[in-house]
């Protein structure tokens, strides 16, 4: 759980000072809530709000609740339910209390909307939503009041009881507010308040077959729990008003202060949980954990440690501006926590086979390497070293290019935590022409990689024993979507997963277990997966960057 950090006197962003000014007007306390719709899991949009409303309460000794906006049985579930409790516990988030549902207040909802029908505020439509949805009208042109619009309450009363009681069929009725068809704000052109769905609820069963829509829910969700401050993306502003309508209609016993603030989104990749569902659904990805998609699961599996998600949240910041992030941005966050944090290890992506001609036979040698360059905390290892080794394919070239400082023919280069190695010849594959083995000769007097006499050694490569080594599959991942503002699939990056099946690991990675972190030294950092392998969650540095521009 994460402890509010100290924020100081000076509020960080403008929610936070409206809620300051408040609460410092009040005396009371900030509350706060999380409601997110149990119909998919979550994503880093998710975790902006998150950090906002769970941040706002625990930094002004408030508190934050977990509620479920449970009123759409169609699409929801509890397997969602589960795992989004489960990524708000991993973002590092504890809520109060038992997580809530809409659904829990159906009741006094129910006894609401009866209120506002016998004041003729609310009445009971029978019209088809098609019919509904052609007499709305436009931005231009007002609406058309519906034929049952001034039907007597009592009537409304009645059929809104038998609407509940299960006497007709989805469709067959709505209940809708009373506000003025002809508003310029839609929102307020009678609204739908409740609508018939026979549906089995993943909370309350078969209990009801009516239910709120999302608007009359939320807000009265928010006032039923003494919600002091509702937190929501900006495209809430213009229902602002018909919560106003509602409440002022409606007085429940507190009065929530709605504030709006700009959404998360982040390029060459889509937040919307319905397009999630669809690369999902159509299999453009591994389901909603595939380490390219920006769901948190997808995030964990991929590497990303809770600490760089909620550091990036807190970089991006609150305001009221639509943007889209770079996704530089986050892997800055990524990479800044896993320098921190993550063990080094050598893994070698594509073996090259480099023999030691002046090396033993048959001898292992165990090398000390520290597992964290700048915490001798972290501790050492023994990595095994002997004649045979392997090394990436790409540190050797047998005419190296102007500028390549690796290994090359009558060219010396430092093994990490090892020796100082001469290219002494090469041998090629008599097939395909390609490099299959090079041989060197190595400087006892270099252990450790020092060289006694000073003499320059321009690079240093990591490598791991050929015997010793661990076979394991890597992988490797790009930008889920090939252009920064993706319309679709057609937009998909058909390169986004490279699976790298022969790499080779240091022996001691072998005891890894899921969700461990390292840095494979210049490779990148990986996650280990549940399976075998290794998912790379960012490289050592942003390649992307150079990319962009041409
Ligand atoms: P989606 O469009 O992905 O389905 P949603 O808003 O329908 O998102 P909810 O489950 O209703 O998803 O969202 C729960 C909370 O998270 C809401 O308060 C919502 O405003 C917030 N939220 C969702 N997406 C973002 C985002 N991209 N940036 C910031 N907050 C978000
Ligand atoms: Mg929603």
């Amino acid at each position: 759980m994460v402890h509010p950090s100290n924020h100081s006197a000076t509020p960080s962003d403008f929610i936070r000072r409206i809620v300051s000014a408040d609460l410092a007007e009040t005396g009371g306390r900030a509350v706060t809530r999380f409601p997110p719709e149990p119909n998919g899991y979550l994503h880093i949009g998710h975790a902006k709000s998150m950090c906002l409303n769970f941040g706002v309460a625990g930094e002004t000794g408030g508190l934050c609740r977990l509620r479920f906006d449970d009123t759409n049985p169609l699409k929801e579930s509890r397997e969602f339910a589960e795992a989004i409790r489960d990524d708000v516990r991993w973002l590092g988030f504890g809520w109060e209390g038992e997580p809530r549902h809409a659904s829990d207040y159906f009741e006094e909802m129910y006894g609401y909307a009866h209120g506002l029908i016998r004041s003729g505020s609310a009445y009971v439509d029978s019209q088809s939503a098609e019919e509904i949805r052609n007499t709305r009208g436009t931005l231009t042109r007002p609406g058309k009041e519906s034929p049952w619009r001034n039907r007597r309450a009592e009537e409304s009363v009645d059929l809104f009881a038998r609407m509940r009681s299960g006497e007709f069929p989805d469709g067959a009725h709505v209940l809708r507010a009373r506000i003025d068809m002809a508003s310029g704000n839609l929102n307020l052109r009678d609204p739908v308040l409740y609508r018939i769905r026979h549906a089995t609820h993943p909370h309350t069963g078969d209990a009801w077959c009516i239910y709120p829509t999302y608007d009359f829910a939320q807000v009265l969700s928010d006032a039923i729990e003494g919600v002091t401050h509702s937190l929501c993306t900006l495209e809430f502003e213009d229902h602002r008003p018909l919560y106003d309508w509602i409440l002022d209609h409606t007085r429940p016993p507190a009065r929530p202060r709605q504030i709006e603030f700009s959404r998360l989104n982040l390029e060459h990749t889509v937040m919307s949980k319905r397009r999630l569902a669809q690369l999902v659904e159509e299999g453009h990805v591994d389901g909603w954990s595939d380490p390219r998609m920006p769901t948190l699961r997808g995030m964990r599996r991929r590497g990303y440690p809770p600490a760089a998600i909620r550091d990036f949240c807190e970089r991006v910041g609150i305001t009221r501006k639509a943007s889209r992030t770079e996704m530089g941005l986050l892997e800055r966050c990524v990479r800044d926590e896993l320098d921190r944090s993550a063990p080094r290890a050598m893994a070698v992506l594509r073996p090259l086979r480099l023999v030691i001609d002046n090396y033993p036979e048959g001898v292992i040698e165990e090398l000390d390497a520290r597992n964290h360059p700048r915490d001798p905390g972290a501790g050492a290892r023994k990595v095994p070293f002997g004649r045979e080794l392997l090394i990436e394919r790409e540190d050797f070239m047998a005419e190296p290019v102007p500028g390549f400082r690796r290994l090359a023919p009558g060219r010396e280069v430092r093994l990490r935590y090892g020796y100082i190695v001469r290219c002494e010849s090469f041998e090629t594959d008599p097939g395909t022409g390609a490099v299959s083995v090079v041989r060197c000769t190595c400087d006892p007097a270099t252990r450790g990689g020092r060289a006694p006499d000073g003499r320059k050694v321009r690079g240093t490569i990591h490598w791991v024993s050929a015997d010793r080594a661990e076979p394991a599959v890597l992988r490797l991942y790009d930008r889920l979507f090939g252009v920064p503002e993706p319309s679709g699939p057609e937009d998909l990056n058909q390169g986004s997963l490279e699976v790298v099946e022969d790499a080779r690991i240091e022996p001691s990675l072998a005891a890894a277990r899921p969700g461990e972190r390292f840095q494979f030294e210049r490779l990148g950092y990986f996650c280990r997966d549940e399976d075998l392998g290794f998912n790379r969650t960012v490289t050592l540095r942003d390649g992307w960057a150079g990319r962009r521009g041409g």
